[in-house]
């Protein structure tokens, strides 16, 4: 038997949908898999937990994360909460930050060319790795007088966190087509500079697999024109955070968009989307990237069964959505959130059988 431990956030707005959706699949999952056991345990965090308790992120339930093997997290934040000085609360990035989640994993494929709204819009299959720690959001930690006449940020870039989300980019791509395009803004910046040159040295260790470099303005380019051609790409902080979102839009948009925030220890599981306050509560949420993550979590935990399990959850996926009418409204179909997530259960039941 392996059993593990799953801290569950669902969060805010749509978050509880989705995740609802994500743990009706593992638990398809562990019934295919009789050798695999979930215990689950729901924490409260994020903009309702500041309106009941007035701390989004209660020390204890931080502390408490820890000693679960992974995170499923839904969303967090809502517009109408924020800090005094106008920023939303966010606590999954003070997530991030306190487990030391450096590498951001977000993989966009293309499951049904319908979906796209390019033209060549079939076949794209490439991961996004966004550094998590530092980067422009490092200015996060400042405060702008809002009534002053200027406000400014600060990018930090440091060798630790640089060569440490390399090796995984390079790690990752000996898996896939052995390609690691590094997106920069070299040109300009003195952070960006030293980013590429850090970039450069962890390469020469990795002679077999192919590199290339690219500035941000022309990645937004090239992914619209030839996503094909991108395998693993790797970046920084902010830069990730706004081509994941492009990226996720040529696959059909943040519904079908998994992420896995990964550490040397902990590793947290969402969906790239926010919490969607547009359409929150009417349960025609997409779960598929909810779900999607719940896959990735299974191919990151230890051992053989939880790997057979995030295939069979991925397979399961694939299977339902090579039908493109198997959809929810935000990607042109009419099913409910629940009934896309009953969908993707039953194939891995049936898979199963
Ligand atoms: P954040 O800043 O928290 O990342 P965001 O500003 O990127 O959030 P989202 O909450 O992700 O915004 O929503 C952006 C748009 O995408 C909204 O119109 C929302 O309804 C839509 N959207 C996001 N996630 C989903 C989903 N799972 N299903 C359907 N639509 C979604």
């Amino acid at each position: 038997m392996t059993d593990f431990r799953i801290a569950v956030l669902p969060g805010d707005g749509i978050g509880p949908d989705v995740t609802a959706e994500g743990l009706k699949t593992l638990r398809a999952v562990e019934t295919a898999i009789p050798e695999l056991r979930f215990h689950c345990d729901e924490m409260s965090v994020g903009a309702n937990e500041f309106l009941r308790g007035g701390d989004p992120l209660p020390p204890a339930t931080m502390e408490r994360m820890k000693d679960y093997d992974a995170i499923l997290l839904g969303a967090m934040g809502l517009p109408g909460v924020r800090w005094p000085d106008g920023k939303e609360m966010t606590p999954q990035i003070d997530i991030r930050e306190i487990l030391d989640l450096y590498c951001g994993l977000r993989p966009i494929r293309t499951y049904h060319a319908d979906d796209s709204p390019l033209k060549n819009g079939a076949n794209i299959d490439l991961v996004l790795i966004r550094e998590n720690t530092e980067g422009l959001f490092f200015g996060r930690h400042g405060s702008a007088d809002l009534n002053g006449d200027m406000a400014q940020d600060t990018m930090r870039v440091t060798r630790h966190a640089s060569v440490r989300l390399f090796h995984s980019a390079f790690k990752l791509a000996r898996e896939r087509r052995k390609k690691v395009t590094l997106v920069d803004k070299a040109n300009v910046l003195p952070t960006m500079a030293y980013f590429r040159h850090i970039f450069q040295q962890v390469a020469a260790e990795y002679p077999d697999v192919a590199t290339e470099s690219v500035y941000v303005d022309a990645a937004a380019l090239f992914l619209v024109r030839r996503p094909q051609d991108f395998d693993v790409m790797v970046t920084e902080n902010m830069f990730g955070d706004i081509l994941s979102d492009l990226a996720s839009g040529l696959v059909g948009g943040m519904g079908m968009a998994p992420s896995g925030d990964i550490g040397d220890k902990y590793a947290v599981f969402q969906p790239s989307h926010g919490t969607a306050p547009d359409i929150a509560g009417m349960g025609i949420a997409n779960p598929v990237a909810m779900i999607l993550s719940t896959a990735m979590m299974l191919d990151w935990l230890p051992g053989e069964a939880s790997k057979q399990g995030g295939r069979l959850l991925h397979r399961a996926v694939e299977s339902i959505l090579a039908d493109p009418s198997a959809r929810t409204p935000d990607v042109g179909g009419i099913l409910k959130t629940h009934e896309m997530g009953d969908r993707i259960a039953a194939a891995v039941l049936a898979a199963s059988t």
